[in-house]
């Protein structure tokens, strides 16, 4: 492969020795679960972020279960979630007993802001936006519904540290934000893991047991919670990670824009809303030659994704929810012409310009 969708070994091998000497020192220091280490990592992701308080959890999904847990969100419940997302942001919400409900998305890949009342029920207790390949959702529309209808608003941003919506980090911007440190997204560590902001300090205090079972101190349980802890190791190699992530994301950001540059006769590529910063967790773009373009790209030794083929309501696990073909008319619509090309901060020149000039050519043979 020329191009392969993820460069997770040129990621490590850019910076093996910082990763070493960050694992080794913790390796030596003998704390391996939750101590200074990770304490240090929240505290600069928390500045990173500009809000009050970062608690690290075991993944991004459990920052999504605790957070709906912490905000006493399960049973009866309903909470919206956009109907294309990573399998994850309705898991998390099924996993605490309450009912996902669908939204459709527009072309930008995000909620749709005017169908999220239509959806409104009085069960309805939380909105959960994702910012959907790294573009912030429209939070304002977001948060003013939330307001009138005075429902939560927990933010997915597990595809976009880094984002900004009107000069605001994204999920800053909620009562809660969600993030993962997958080995994927944007700020990866070698292993899973995940965090939660906030700028209420009793949600803070709250969530900091529940992540650890509960306990206030090693012999005292306020109440029964979860083992959803971030390694030592993890933190470490996260703390690294942070101190590159703004020459990460500018590389990326770059790229989108060569892409988008080259190719705007081609494919659709939805450019970032008025006041907004995108990441690009992933780089999406819409061509009604979708499998014919991946096929001939695979062809030519370019690997490109689909996220996701399967929109949430139509996915065998949505089953006992009674969605069905026809509900949710753009998503279903796109899932049909979207494709990620590979977009990473290890991506060569010649890489990128390979990536360009096979998706040209392809298009010049089919007219
Ligand atoms: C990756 C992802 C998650 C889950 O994160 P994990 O760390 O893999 O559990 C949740 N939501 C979205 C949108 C994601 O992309």
């Amino acid at each position: 492969m020329i191009v392969p969708f993820v460069g997770l070994k040129q990621h490590y091998l850019a910076y093996q020795s910082e990763f070493n000497e960050a694992v080794q020192s913790v390796l030596i220091s003998g704390e391996y679960i939750l101590g200074k280490v990770v304490s240090d990592f929240e505290t600069a992701l928390a500045k990173y972020l500009n809000c009050r308080f970062v608690i690290t959890v075991a993944n991004g999904t459990d920052a999504i279960m605790l957070s709906l847990k912490a905000l006493n969100i399960g049973p009866g419940d309903e909470v919206i979630v956009p109907v294309n997302s990573f399998i994850a942001t309705a898991g998390a919400v099924v996993s605490v007993g309450a009912r996902p409900v669908f939204c459709d998305i527009t072309e930008d890949f995000n909620i749709d802001v005017t169908k999220i009342e239509s959806v409104i029920t009085d069960k309805t207790r939380a909105i959960i936006p994702v910012h959907f390949t790294g573009r912030p959702a429209d939070m304002n529309a977001i948060s003013a519904l939330a307001k009138k209808y005075n429902l939560e608003v927990i933010e997915d941003a597990a595809q976009a540290i880094g984002a900004l919506y009107h000069n605001q980090q994204v999920g800053t911007i909620g009562k809660l934000g969600c993030f993962s440190l997958h080995p994927l997204k944007n700020l990866p560590v070698f292993g899973d893991g995940g965090f939660i902001s906030t700028n209420d300090e009793n949600l803070y205090r709250y969530l900091s047991k529940l992540r650890n079972h509960g306990l206030k101190d090693r012999d005292t349980c306020d109440f029964f919670g979860f083992n959803s802890r971030l390694d030592g190791v993890q933190a470490a190699i996260g703390m690294v990670g942070l101190h590159y992530l703004p020459v990460w994301t500018k590389k990326v950001i770059a790229i989108a824009d060569r892409y988008r540059d080259a190719l705007r006769e081609v494919v659709i590529a939805p450019s970032d809303a008025s006041n907004t910063k995108s990441v690009y967790h992933n780089f999406m773009v819409l061509t009604d030659k979708r499998d014919a373009l991946m096929q001939y790209l695979l062809e030519n030794s370019v690997e490109t994704k689909i996220h996701y083929p399967i929109p949430l309501h139509l996915q065998p696990a949505s089953k006992s929810l009674g969605y069905k073909v026809g509900d949710f008319p753009v998503a279903e619509s796109v899932a049909k012409r979207m494709m990620s090309l590979p977009i990473y901060p290890e991506l060569t020149d010649s890489q990128i310009e390979s990536v360009i000039n096979t998706v040209i050519l392809f298009h010049k043979k089919q007219s």
